[in-house]
């Protein structure tokens, strides 16, 4: 960069180069979201204000950013935060950054938990004769029985939590539920509890540092949710440098055909789940049939399902507790 003013619409162009140079995969869209958070503003506003010229601050901030980019530090990792079902996450280098295909799982959870909640609800009500009483002065209808019934909250758990986008996501659209989360990076675990506490919801998780189900040994869930870490190992190589170099291995690698996670917890996940509960895993590429079998093979599953992700991939994979 030289020493020529830098408006907006400059910089831009020039990093939009530079970054294709670099062989950064979406050039311009990165060079404006960087620049739009120095200046605090959204990308619309650097499209109305290309004459503008940057404050020296600000073409501080901004190459410093560029600098970290072509190193090929991933875009949320510079932001420090990413957008996952439209809430703000902390990331870190610890964190795999949320990806847009995690949302299919999220939605699938909230979907079966939102279902099982009207069961439930409904069960409850039903089962308390008072429910058909006209509701005494003051008393809501049902009386108390029944509106502890429907107040008591799904529990369901987050296995390799990372940032907590899964389970601090289903918090956030279901009222009355609670989350317990593992990971085995303490350094994750402490920034999936800023992003509770962020989203306030730090009094509906309980964080645990252990080995996939190991710390939550003895508890039930209505749902175990899991993104493991799934690539096979041989594959880490062909991964983009921004994934491959900067984000943390503990969070990709599954082992030697990527099913390691899989085969523990489609062994271990259903003896926890409460009659009628799920457990759903996103899973990688090709790994839907075989994760459902894995799934199948072990006797308390009823049935599996599989759902695609928005490229039409089979992307998450749906177990089901017998009802007993
Ligand atoms: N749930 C987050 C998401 O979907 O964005 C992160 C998923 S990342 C693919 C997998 C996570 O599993 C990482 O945070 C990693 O630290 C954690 N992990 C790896 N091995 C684990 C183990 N043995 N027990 C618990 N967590 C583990
Ligand atoms: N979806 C991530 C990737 O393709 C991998 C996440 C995982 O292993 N669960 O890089």
């Amino acid at each position: 960069m030289n020493d020529k003013i830098w408006t907006i619409g400059r910089i831009l162009k020039w990093t939009e180069q530079y970054f294709r140079d670099k062989g950064i995969e979406s050039p311009r869209l990165d060079a404006e979201v960087l620049l739009a958070h120095v200046l605090e503003k959204q990308r619309i506003y650097l499209y109305v204000h290309f004459d503008e010229p940057l404050q020296p601050a600000e073409l501080a901030a901004y190459r410093e950013m560029i600098k970290q980019r072509v190193l090929r530090v991933p875009v949320a990792q510079i932001l420090g935060e990413k957008e996952f079902m439209g809430l703000t996450f902390k990331v870190t280098a610890d964190t795999l950054v949320p990806r847009p295909d995690t949302e299919i799982l999220v939605q699938a959870a909230v979907e079966r938990l939102k279902a099982m909640k009207g069961e439930k609800t409904a069960t409850g009500v039903l089962a308390d004769e008072s429910a058909a009483e006209e509701p005494a002065e003051g008393q809501p209808a049902g009386g108390a029985d029944a509106e502890q019934e429907v107040a008591e909250p799904l529990h369901i758990a987050d296995i390799g939590t990372g940032s907590g986008a899964i389970c601090l996501s289903v918090l956030r659209y279901l009222a009355d539920t609670v989350a317990d989360t593992v990971d085995i990076s303490p350094a994750a675990r402490a920034v999936a509890e800023e992003n509770a506490a962020s989203l306030g919801l730090a009094d509906r998780v309980t964080f645990h540092t252990g080995d996939l189900l190991q710390p939550l040994v003895g508890m039930t869930f209505a749902a175990i949710l899991s993104n493991p870490p799934y690539i096979p190992e041989a594959d880490i190589a062909t991964l983009a440098p921004e994934v491959r170099l900067k984000e943390p291995h503990t969070a990709l690698s599954g082992g030697q055909d990527g099913l390691d996670f899989y085969r523990r917890l489609a062994k271990e996940a259903p003896a926890m789940l409460v009659p009628g509960g799920f457990m759903a895993f996103e899973v990688g590429i090709h790994q839907a049939e075989p994760v459902a079998a894995l799934a199948k093979a072990n006797p308390l599953i009823a049935r599996t399902e599989i759902l695609p992700d928005y490229a039409g991939i089979d992307r998450v994979v749906v177990a089901w507790r017998t009802k007993e």
